[in-house]
């Protein structure tokens, strides 16, 4: 059993800022299920939203933001982290983060659906470098004790203690250990998620291999409310190569005067669906592909930014650039072959302005989270940015409340007892492909009320065979992932079902109209 002041699941952007925040004062304890850089944090590419552009506003950013997220946005929100934007740039540039310059400030790139060149990166590989200088400070903290290889299975709550509780009150979890192969304890006065999103219920997903929305299952189990799953987020131009999956071609590439084309045509067709073009939001973007696609049975799309300068083009994207050569495309004078992907999850836990969940003693930041910023649908860059807001805040609130937060009281070990080794594990391979490809075919970028029914039929079958090897089994990583996968593709689907409209990124074509008022999708365990 280890005992910290206060635990933080993840080591993404909100986990370590929740971390460095907390360091001066408290013990924390930062736990990754695998390496610490494996989160979605490491391949950002595009970079962070913040305004500082001589003629920009916190009202346009605002704006923009509320206009991607088609209204549902909390405004109180987005106005709160629009506004901390420029002092979270300014954190991360004292951490050592190379932000590219420009004349006395850091050069700017403009994205989809922002109204101005608002994006602050650090060449193509934005998120990489955050990693890094945040990885970096932690280590070097003595107050944190960063802990890879740790794979967070349930949350501990007063029903795991030794004397039973109902409080609903967190305590840390319960996590398997790689290295030794047993589950351990970790308690703490105070939890916070930052497990990422959970874009590995889709077959095709720029997240990685890890997005399997472990938080979200761990918070739904420990009875906190979700919210507005049904808004998956699909990037519209993954690299399409059966050799390389899930290759991200960031949307700065259109932002640069990158075009669409439709390879059988060699026709330029955002302008036919949206005034913005290849500028459109992202949902408008991938859709209109994706019709593309289904209309003349294409594999994937082109983008072109060939007619750029070749050194332009070196310059912004050398990754890119770089990648794309060992495969064979010189992007200074061939398109990119493209195909759309799931790449964000805009729902999640609910949560605060402070980070806090239903749960007491447990906050959650970051892309686990619901937290109002996205509405129906997030805005470019928009991301990262909520990690640094909310991963301060709710280390900030750990703080200021740390006399009113318990000890945890005596909690029972893990009990193996009941359950042997698996003697079948094909079952989880089989399920877990299974999964990916009903979500990918029926809860997509295109939705009907049958094709979401026939996922539901589908989920209530396997979620049965899960719990069932659950029962029985020793747990392995693999397993409880995919027994949060069940659960999270479960509350995809529901949110889905509820939602009898069309908004963001929500589509179907049985309710093609907005609904009057936006209402958030509130599941209640
Ligand atoms: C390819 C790509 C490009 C992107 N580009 C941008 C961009 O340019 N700008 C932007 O704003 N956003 C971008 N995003 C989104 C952004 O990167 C993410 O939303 C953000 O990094 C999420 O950070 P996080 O801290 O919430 O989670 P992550 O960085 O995903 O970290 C999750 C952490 O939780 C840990 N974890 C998960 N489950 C468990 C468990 N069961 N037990 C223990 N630990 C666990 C993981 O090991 C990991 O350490 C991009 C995303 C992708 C996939």
């Amino acid at each position: 059993m280890s005992r910290f002041d206060v635990l933080v699941i993840g080591s993404g952007a909100a986990g370590l800022t929740a971390a460095l925040t907390l360091a001066p004062t408290l013990k924390v304890g930062v736990i990754a299920k695998g390496a610490l850089g494996e989160g979605a944090t490491n391949w950002a590419q595009g970079g962070i939203a913040a305004v500082l552009e001589e003629g920009d506003s916190f009202d346009n950013h605002v704006a923009d933001t509320m206009t991607a997220g088609a209204g549902l946005n909390n405004r109180a929100i987005v106005e709160h982290v629009v506004s901390e934007a420029p002092a979270a740039i300014a954190r991360l540039a004292e951490l050592g983060v190379p932000f590219n310059p420009d004349g006395d400030g850091w050069h700017l790139t403009r994205e989809g659906g922002h109204s101005h060149r608002r994006i602050v990166h650090v060449a193509d590989a934005t998120g990489w470098a955050i990693q890094q200088a945040l990885e970096a400070a932690a280590a070097a903290h003595p107050n944190i004790a960063l802990v890879p290889d740790m794979v967070a299975i349930d949350l501990v709550t007063g029903r795991h203690a030794e004397e039973f509780s109902t409080s609903g009150a967190v305590h840390g979890l319960y996590a398997f250990n790689r290295n030794s192969g047993r589950v351990e304890t970790l308690l703490a006065r105070a939890t916070i998620l930052a497990t990422g999103g959970a874009g590995r219920a889709y077959l095709y997903s720029t997240a990685p291999r890890g997005a399997t929305g472990d938080g979200i299952a761990m918070a739904w189990r420990a009875g906190c409310r979700v919210s507005n799953m049904e808004f998956m987020q699909f990037h519209p131009t993954c690299l399409y190569n059966l050799g390389v999956k899930n290759f991200l071609i960031t949307e700065a590439v259109r932002g640069e005067g990158g075009v669409l084309t439709n390879p059988k045509t060699g026709h330029r067709f955002m302008p036919d669906y949206d005034e913005r073009a290849e500028l459109a939001p992202r949902d408008i973007v991938a859709r209109a592909i994706d019709s593309e696609i289904k209309r003349d049975g294409l594999d994937y799309v082109h983008l072109d930014i060939s007619h750029r300068e070749p050194e332009f083009v070196r310059d912004h994207f050398p990754n890119i650039h770089e990648k794309l050569l060992g495969l064979g495309i010189d992007i200074t004078t061939q398109p990119i072959p493209v195909v759309p992907a799931q790449h964000y999850t805009c729902g999640g836990v609910l949560v605060d302005v402070d980070g806090r969940t239903d749960a007491p003693g447990l906050y959650a930041a970051g892309e686990v989270t619901q937290s109002g910023l996205h509405g129906a649908n997030r805005l470019a860059s928009n991301s990262l940015l909520e990690c640094f807001v909310f991963g301060e805040a709710a280390a900030k609130h750990i703080i200021a409340n740390w006399a009113a937060l318990p000890e945890p009281p005596s909690i029972r070990a893990w009990d193996e007892s009941r359950v042997t080794n698996s003697d079948e594990e094909v079952v989880i391979a089989q399920v877990w492909g299974e999964i990916r490809r009903f979500m990918w075919n029926f809860v997509g970028i295109v939705r009907t009320t049958k094709r979401l029914e026939r996922a539901k039929h589908r989920i209530d079958l396997l979620r049965q065979e899960v719990a069932d090897y659950y029962r029985h089994f020793r747990v392995t990583p693999d397993l409880i992932e995919l027994r949060n996968l069940v659960e999270v593709a479960d509350l995809i689907v529901r949110s889905a079902l509820s939602r009898h409209e069309s908004r963001g990124l929500h589509y179907t074509l049985d309710y093609p109209e907005m609904a009057a008022d936006a209402v958030d999708t509130v599941l209640v365990p």
